[in-house]
Parts: C-alpha cells; sequence; structure tokens
C-alpha cells in the first residue's frame, strides 16, 4: 500500500513536506520552508531560538514532530537521543526556499536528489549568505554541547544530481523527473512509480512562461502514465488566463525605460534567469550597463558555468558590480570580510554609486528593497523604478510595500509595475488536469484548495498530518 502525509503545503502557499511510503521505502518531496507558519509566530527581532536545537520549531509547529528524520546535533540540544534515520532521500522539486530550505534540519544521512541547475542555485545561495539554522542546505556546522568541540568542519550532505531523461531508483520506487517552466530554472515535476501504480507531482509550474514547451513535456509525460494521483500546486487557481508573458514584461519595462532621463532602478528575483535575460537585453537594447550587486554577481557566476541558460558571469559585457561601502565608509579593500565579496575585488567591472551619480541615465541599476538605503548614496532626481515581482498578498507585505513607496516618493522615482507570475492559472490548470486524468488529485501549495472541487470531483481535502492510503 502507497501512503502518502502531508506535513506542510496545506492550506499555504509553499512550505511542501510530502511523505511517500511505499512499502517499506519512505521518500520526502520536497522539505521547504513555511513561510505563513513562521511568519504567524515570529519577525524580524522575534525568531525561533537556535540554541534550542529545533525544539522551537517544533513546538511552534514550523517542524512537523516526527522521528527519524532531523540532524541528531540538533536532537541533543533539545534533550533527544540521536536517532537512525529510515528516510531514504528527499526529491527536491526546484530551488525555491518554501521547497528547499528546511533540509538544513534533516538528519545527514538523507540523500538529496535535485537538477543540476537547482544544485548550482543552492551553491550561489550558500555563497552569498550568512550561515543560519535555517539555510544550512548544502552543507552544515554541526552544533556540539560544549564550545572547545565546535572547530569541526561544516558537514557535508550527499546530492544525487538528475536531468530530464533519468530514472531515479530509491529502493521500491522508480522515479522520472521532467522539466518543467516555472519562475526559477532547474524546475522538475514526477512520475513517481510505486507498486500501486504511478503518482504525478508537479512541483511548481506554468504555461505561460517563455518556456511552455517544457511543462508540455511534463505533462505529455505524466499523462502517458495514466497516475493512480496528483499532487499539485495550486497558488493562483483562483487566477483567469490573462494576456500576462515575459513577452510582455519585456516589452512594457523597455518602453518606461526609453522614456526615463534619469536613473533606472529594477528590482527582480535573481533566482528568475528568464527575468534577468530580459532585463539584460532591455539594458544593451538601450545602450545602458547594468549594475548588479556582489550577491548577484555569485548567481551570475553559477549559472554561466551551465552553458545552456547561456548568461554571462559576473564580468560579462555591459555587467558592472555595485561596491558596497564598508565599516570606515569608504570602499578600503582591507574592509571587506565577506568572501564572495574579497574574491571578486580584483575585477575591473567595479563603480561605485558616486561613479553612477554623475551620468544616471547611463545605467540600470539591480536593487532590491532590503539595499534602498544605497540610494541615499546613489541620490536619484527622477528616473523610473520598475517592480518586476508580485504585488503584495497579504498584510505583512503591504506594509513593507508602503514602506518601499515611501522611498520611492522621497527620491522622485517613476513607479512602473512590471512582473509575470511563476505560477499556473486556473484555466491552465483545468486544461492539465483533463489531460493528465489522475484517478486522485490532492492540491496543495494553494490557499484556495476547494476551488479544485470546482475542477474535478476527484480531488482529496487534504488534511496536515493524516496519512492517506492510496
Ligand atoms: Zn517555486
Amino acid at each position: 500500500m502507497t501512503k502518502l502525509t502531508f506535513y506542510g503545503g496545506v492550506k499555504e502557499i509553499g512550505g511542501n513536506k510530502i511523505l511517500l511510503e511505499d512499502r517499506g521505502t519512505k521518500i520526502f518531496l520536497d522539505f521547504g520552508m513555511s513561510f505563513g507558519k513562521r511568519g504567524k509566530f515570529f519577525e524580524e527581532f522575534l525568531t525561533p531560538r537556535t540554541a534550542a536545537g529545533i525544539k522551537d520549531f517544533i513546538a511552534m509547529g514550523l517542524l512537523p514532530d516526527i522521528p527519524g528524520v532531523y540532524r541528531n546535533d540538533l536532537l541533543k540540544h533539545m534533550g533527544r537521543k540521536p536517532e537512525e534515520t529510515d528516510i531514504q532521500g528527499v526529491l527536491l522539486s526546484h530551488a525555491h526556499a518554501d521547497h528547499a530550505n528546511y533540509i538544513s534540519f534533516l538528519n545527514k544521512d538523507i540523500p538529496i536528489y535535485c537538477g543540476e541547475t537547482a544544485k548550482r542555485i543552492l551553491d550561489a545561495v550558500q555563497e552569498s549568505s550568512q550561515r543560519n539554522i535555517e539555510n544550512e542546505v548544502i552543507d552544515f556546522k554541526e552544533r556540539p554541547l560544549f564550545r572547545k568541540d565546535y572547530r569541526k568542519p561544516p558537514t557535508e550532505r550527499k546530492f544525487n544530481l538528475f536531468k530530464t531523461g533519468d530514472r531515479i531508483k530509491i529502493d521500491s520506487l522508480e522515479i522520472e523527473p521532467i522539466h518543467v517552466d516555472h519562475s526559477v530554472p532547474g524546475a522538475y515535476g514526477f512520475v513517481i512509480h510505486t507498486s500501486d501504480g504511478p503518482i504525478v507531482y508537479t512541483g511548481d509550474l506554468r504555461m505561460h512562461g517563455l518556456r511552455a514547451n517544457e511543462t508540455l513535456d511534463f505533462i505529455k509525460k505524466a499523462a502517458e502514465s495514466k497516475p493512480i494521483a496528483m499532487i499539485t500546486e495550486g497558488t493562483r487557481i483562483n487566477v483567469r488566463r490573462t494576456g500576462e508573458s515575459e513577452t510582455k514584461v519585456y516589452e512594457d519595462s523597455k518602453k518606461n525605460i526609453m522614456k526615463s532621463r534619469g536613473l533606472n532602478i529594477v528590482d527582480f528575483n535573481f533566482k528568475d534567469v528568464d527575468r534577468f535575460r530580459t532585463f539584460y537585453k532591455i539594458a544593451q537594447e538601450t545602450g545602458k550597463k547594468m549594475v548588479i550587486s556582489f550577491k548577484h554577481a555569485c548567481y551570475l557566476d553559477k549559472y554561466h558555468e551551465d552553458k545552456k541558460l547561456g548568461v554571462p558571469d559576473s564580468s560579462g559585457k555591459d555587467i558592472l558590480l555595485m561596491k558596497p561601502k564598508r565599516m570606515t565608509g569608504t570602499y578600503s579593500d582591507e574592509d571587506y570580510m565577506d568572501k564572495y565579496i574579497k574574491n571578486r575585488l580584483n575585477k575591473n567591472n567595479i563603480i561605485t554609486a558616486e561613479e553612477i551619480r554623475k551620468k544616471p541615465n547611463d545605467y540600470m541599476v539591480v536593487l532590491n528593497f532590503w539595499y534602498f538605503n544605497q540610494l541615499v548614496d546613489l541620490e536619484p532626481k527622477g528616473g523610473k523604478y520598475i517592480h518586476s515581482l508580485s504585488e503584495p498578498f497579504n498584510e505583512e507585505m503591504e506594509i513593507s510595500f508602503d514602506r518601499m513607496m515611501n522611498w520611492i516618493n522621497h527620491f522622485k522615482l517613476d513607479f512602473v509595475q512590471s512582473h509575470c507570475s511563476g505560477h499556473i492559472n486556473g484555466d491552465d490548470m483545468k486544461e492539465l488536469i483533463s489531460k493528465v486524468n489522475p484517478k486522485m488529485i490532492f492540491p496543495i501549495h494553494t490557499e484556495h484548495p476547494g476551488m479544485f472541487r470546482d475542477l474535478s470531483m476527484k480531488t482529496k481535502m487534504v488534511k496536515e498530518g493524516k496519512v492517506y492510503e492510496i
């Protein structure tokens, strides 16, 4: 008997953690961070205590309390005995935090299966961020009970990388990963052949992106397998098909940038390679240099290793790196402590805010809200700000958004919203369901699972922690 248990992603967007059991075989489909559950109790200055290992995470419902899953060093900190794991792997659909980040807590003996490009993105995240208990995906620093034991090198996790066309064997399971189009490269859906029949998992996907043919490949394979069940995302099940597309983002943004006489600032998620290409193309076609941060450079350098993605590295044509101020308020090289900056200080395409200020219209600066304090040095006087991210969809995001608008108004920037989503809309989902035609549907990664009922009577209303026998 094949069993499914959903420990996250239930009536919420993201946080997917799905346990699949087939006879003796046990695997997880994704092991992500739930922003919703975390945000319910914690915020910037009230965070789970890491000194207690995973106690706070379990006590507050951020992690399910199941044996044989977690890191022994973290179990020890909450007074539990070490455990051996019986989980044989995590199938990671893609490298977004709500699917990947809580791998951080998993027992070191659980291998991670993911796409080659997904691994590159995880590497870039690791290189550009400070290590913390919620992002130790690639490797982790064991937390000993005694300070003297702290100097041990990090423990590496075991990664098994796949690509479309591979067949992965995990004990009684045979798994086919198939590429899908999403707002991050290296995204996959799966056909999982169990002893009771095939189960399809969509991960996150869309039909309206530039690589829709990849999602169509997945749908075809999924349909051919005649699945007994489908676990599907439903982020935008409540949204009708509109004219949104990456091409429209390109056209609208280009038109606005061509009209601008001041500094051009754009904000998009650097994990989205299609969006990078869109703005890189606009910069080149409008005769501007694209200015990125040293953190962005980590991503570009990793993407560049994958020739299929066709992007330049951080020293590429028309790319400049903006040097942040450090400690003494100057740009003196010895002040930089972060490795990802230090390793790139010898590049000859580094620029400062003061230099950009002299000829603002020559540049397109990629600047995220968290780094808006750099506007103080950039001193834009008019110009465009292109927000190429989703609009706020909850209260917390709205507060942040209002604060962002205050900065934009303060510097007299002209605000432009230009975005297309990484997720499939309701109309396209209807088509997907009718093509794949699964015997059962488990909607997750959605706040509106009930809407799947309108599309198919085979829909199960998923309850968190309940065991479903397939
Ligand atoms: Zn995603």
